[in-house]
């Protein structure tokens, strides 16, 4: 290939080009985190399979149009957060969030036929275009758990908030609040919002700036700002629980007797709502003061599968989804170790080029056995070898020579008594197994 004069230039002259850094908002996971995401990610599947979930992975680009629908256009997400893709045909973009494309994928395949309800979990990417800061990022991770279908039952509402609860117990993670509040449905939240808006209309020249715009587009998230003034005028303002149908009210007293019969416990909070237009009734929110933020939320959807379906469809939904960068900040933040990778307990030690070409081929052998075996081929001497061994304190360590090679045997040391044996190199396996 040919390069461009002006690279060509700049590579003669030596000139120094900025370093590449990771684009803003997005970070690299490091072998040395690793260990509290394998713990999450584990706790997550148990979790899942306990509870009888089944796994579902969509993909990471939708239609923009899912969210458009799904989340709401006066939302913050699908307002200015979504990252569109530059395609020729059509308008796509990364994933905000998670629960719609669930509820695309089980509409689109007709995944009522699994039985009633539908118990759904995932892990993966989100994206969002927001102002990174102390645990929020422009791509973060969520495992989130869905139970679709299953008319509405309170019930499934109370499973879904002890499942979040039961991931971050299982995490260790303490000092968790559990933040919980009905919004009503179609029927109800138009009078509440009606009572919103009056209340804020008096208010609105001392509102903030997103919050004017709220006031016209979304008012229930005025209730979300974090602003000085605008958090005043929320302790007065008009509580949604006053203006619940009866329907609504029964449903989340049936929330709450179930929540209660399991001993979990929780706070009433008359303000909270999320930031997505989908939820309907119960929402939840699971707080740790600690870090001042919310490790997961969620709450009953039940309109999302008509707005996906874009007919009229009796899809009644709950679900919970938490935030594993948050999850893992937690844990560290509370001195909660994580999950190590297995440990190895053998170590083959190999001298000289013809132990060095036949150690792969040995390798295998311990391979088939189940046997995890670590090696450092690229070195040389015994000492570094053995002193690497030391490091990883292994059980055993196979010493591999000419000697060893041309007599077809092995020594198998201890490493913490020291004591060495030779042993045929087609036994070798077996004796290792002897001894672990
Ligand atoms: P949401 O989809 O907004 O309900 O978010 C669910 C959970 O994902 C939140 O409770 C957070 O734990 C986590 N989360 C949401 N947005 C971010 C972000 N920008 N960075 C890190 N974690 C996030």
């Amino acid at each position: 290939m040919r390069k461009s004069a002006k690279k060509v230039s700049k590579e003669k002259k030596g000139g120094a080009q900025p370093l590449l850094q990771s684009a803003k908002g997005m970070r690299d996971i490091l072998p040395e985190e690793q260990a509290w995401w394998r713990r999450v990610r584990e706790a997550g599947e148990e979790i899942a399979d306990f509870y009888n979930f089944m796994r579902i992975d969509t993909p990471i680009v939708e239609r923009a149009e899912l969210f458009e629908r799904g989340v709401g256009s006066g939302t913050d997400i699908v307002e200015k957060e979504m990252y569109f893709l530059k395609t020729r045909g059509d308008r796509l973009v990364l994933r905000p969030e998670g629960t719609a494309p669930v509820i695309r994928a089980y509409v689109e395949h007709g995944l009522s036929r699994l039985g009633q309800p539908v118990k759904l979990y995932y892990t993966g990417p989100m994206f969002r275009h927001e102002q990174p800061q102390a645990g929020r990022y422009r791509e973060h991770n969520q495992v989130g758990f869905e139970i679709v279908g299953g008319e509405g039952d309170p019930l499934y509402d109370a499973q879904s908030i002890v499942i979040g609860a039961r991931l971050l117990h299982a995490l260790k993670i303490k000092k968790i609040i559990v933040r919980l509040n009905s919004i009503g449905c179609r029927v109800c939240r138009p009078v509440y919002r009606r009572k919103l808006v009056d209340y804020y209309r008096r208010l609105e020249s001392k509102l903030c700036k997103d919050c004017k715009r709220r006031l016209a587009a979304n008012p229930l998230r005025i209730l979300d700002c974090k602003n000085e003034h605008c958090l005043e005028f929320k302790a007065r303002a008009p509580v949604v629980m006053d203006y619940l149908c009866s329907g609504c009210r029964n449903h989340f007293k049936g929330v709450l007797e179930y929540l209660d019969e399991v001993g979990l416990v929780y706070v009433l909070t008359p303000h909270l709502v999320r930031g997505l237009d989908y939820y309907n009734r119960t929402v939840v929110e699971f707080f740790i003061e600690e870090l001042g933020i919310a490790l997961g939320g969620g709450g009953r959807y039940d309109y999302l599968g008509e707005l996906v379906a874009g007919r009229r469809m009796d899809v009644p939904a709950v679900g919970v989804s938490l935030g594993m960068e948050r999850m893992v900040a937690a844990m560290q933040a509370q001195g909660t170790s994580g999950r190590e990778r297995p440990k190895a307990r053998v170590f083959l030690v190999q001298i000289g080029e013809e132990a060095k070409r036949k150690a792969l081929g040995l390798i295998e052998k311990f391979r088939e056995a189940n046997i995890k075996v670590i090696e450092s081929l690229g070195r040389e001497s015994l000492k570094s070898q053995l002193r690497l061994a030391d490091r990883e304190e292994v059980d055993l360590a196979l010493l591999f020579g000419q000697r060893e090679v041309f007599e077809g045997t092995v020594i198998i040391r201890d490493m913490k008594s020291g004591v060495q044996e030779t042993v045929p190199l087609e036994k070798v396996v077996e004796e290792v197994k002897r001894r672990l």
